[in-house]
């Protein structure tokens, strides 16, 4: 597979933007090898600068639920384009918008919209402590809630495949008010309460792990933080920004059947543009600036093009119920294509071949992976045009436009691979 004009890039890249790219993961530091340099892409393909093909795991690592250059998302871009590409005044899409998610997302009784996952996490837990009069975050090893100060601690995603601490430059005060607790641990979690109860603002979660490859949640374990946070006082909030939309309409608290206070969302709400949103109870919501006093704003937030690209698919997949369960049997079928020796752990359309042999519930079973076998495993699909995620600690995702043919040729590259 020739990559020289990656390669190229790569390296004008590396002199002008840190590492080469504009996100971490982007640049197959664990993987090793080019990034590959994309420059278009159709339904479930993405074509690189060297014209090579590849069947798309990451869907822009969550978003493109209804794949690349869905036609409606790029006839509703258009189309706000052409009427201006931002007002910074209010626009009758972002209701309707509201109103979409709120119908899709039943805890949401109220949203605010803003630019990404990042903050969005960062105003809800914001908004947490404005609410309850307190300082303390609970979250989990292993969890990603985008690069926020106070969240970096103990944090999947790139933080956990770079092997680094995520926390250099984070004033000591900060980190400091964050409790990290071992994921599906429901002792860990009640003693945290017993301790420290009276001073925590909320418990965030990724309700199913993505951030160190995907991770459900046991039995019990989201009852038990549901009903620990009321009983103390604290807000529960599911950081959806990955499960929202993707594993049910209304993510994962419809699927758990479990209900947050507040909720953040990202990734598939912009349908591949910038825009995220976070939202719960009225009450609390209520709180946030002009309505109360917990300040949060943004020049281009609820933009034009963002906005009519996240409508046209909410009404799209509102209109499809059938494509969740259409994605989830692509998944399953990907899945039994494994290798001997290899934990695949899967909710609905997003998985993870994880290289060990024990099921992974926590950070500390996921670190038990080979990720040179991993590697090696990414790098054989990735000749074979299949892109897998370049990372152990990442979930990949099927889209609505994988078709059967691409899953066979998925399968088939897959079984080729010799453990
Ligand atoms: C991606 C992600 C974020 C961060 O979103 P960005 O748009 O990258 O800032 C936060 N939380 C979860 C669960 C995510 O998957």
């Amino acid at each position: 597979m020739d990559t020289s004009r990656s390669a190229a890039l790569f390296e004008r890249a590396r002199r002008l933007i840190p590492g080469g790219v504009n996100s971490p993961v982007r640049a197959f530091r664990s993987v090793g090898g080019t990034p590959r340099f994309i420059r278009r892409g159709e339904g479930c393909r993405m074509t690189d600068a060297d014209g090579n093909s590849y069947i798309d795991y990451i869907g822009s690592w969550g978003p493109l639920i209804l794949g690349h250059c869905f036609a409606p998302v790029v006839e509703a871009v258009r189309e706000a384009l052409g009427h201006g590409s931002s007002f910074g005044a209010p626009t009758e899409r972002e209701v309707e918008l509201a109103e979409l998610i709120t119908r899709a997302v039943p805890s949401i009784e109220m949203v605010r919209l803003v630019n990404s996952g990042t903050e969005a996490t960062m105003s809800a837990l914001r908004l947490a402590r404005g609410f309850t009069g307190r300082t303390l975050t609970v979250k989990f090893e292993g969890c990603y809630h985008g690069h926020v100060d106070s969240l970096l601690v103990k944090a999947g995603s790139g933080v956990a495949t770079l092997g680094i601490s995520g926390t250099a430059g984070v004033p000591e005060e900060f980190a400091r008010t964050t409790i990290a607790l071992p994921y599906n641990s429901v002792p860990a979690l009640e003693a945290a309460f017993e301790k420290h109860g009276a001073q925590i603002a909320a418990v965030i979660v990724e309700p199913v792990v993505g951030n160190m490859g995907c991770v459900p949640p046991q039995p019990g374990f989201l009852e038990a933080m549901r009903e620990l946070c009321t009983r103390h006082g604290a807000l529960l909030i599911f950081d959806e920004v990955m499960t929202g939309f993707r594993l049910a309409l209304g993510g994962a608290q419809q699927l758990y059947g479990i209900r947050p206070d507040l909720t953040t969302l990202g990734k598939i709400i912009g349908g591949g543009l910038p825009i995220a949103a976070y939202g719960g109870r009225a009450d609390i919501m209520q709180h946030v600036a002009p309505a109360g006093n917990v300040y949060q704003a943004g020049t281009l937030s609820g933009n034009p093009c963002a906005v009519a690209a996240g409508i046209a698919v909410l009404r799209y997949l509102m209109d499809h119920p059938e494509i969740y369960s259409q994605i989830d049997a692509a998944a399953a079928r990907i899945c039994q294509a494994a290798p001997a020796g290899v934990t695949v752990q899967r909710v609905g359309s997003m998985f993870t071949f994880f290289f060990t042999d024990r099921p992974v519930r926590s950070w500390e079973d996921a670190a038990t992976c080979n990720t040179e076998r991993y590697a090696a495993f990414f790098h054989h699909l990735l000749e074979r045009g299949v892109y897998f995620p370049p990372s152990q600690f990442e979930a990949a995702f099927v889209s609505a436009a994988h078709d059967a043919d691409a899953i066979e040729e998925t399968v088939q590259a897959i079984r080729s691979f010799s453990c």
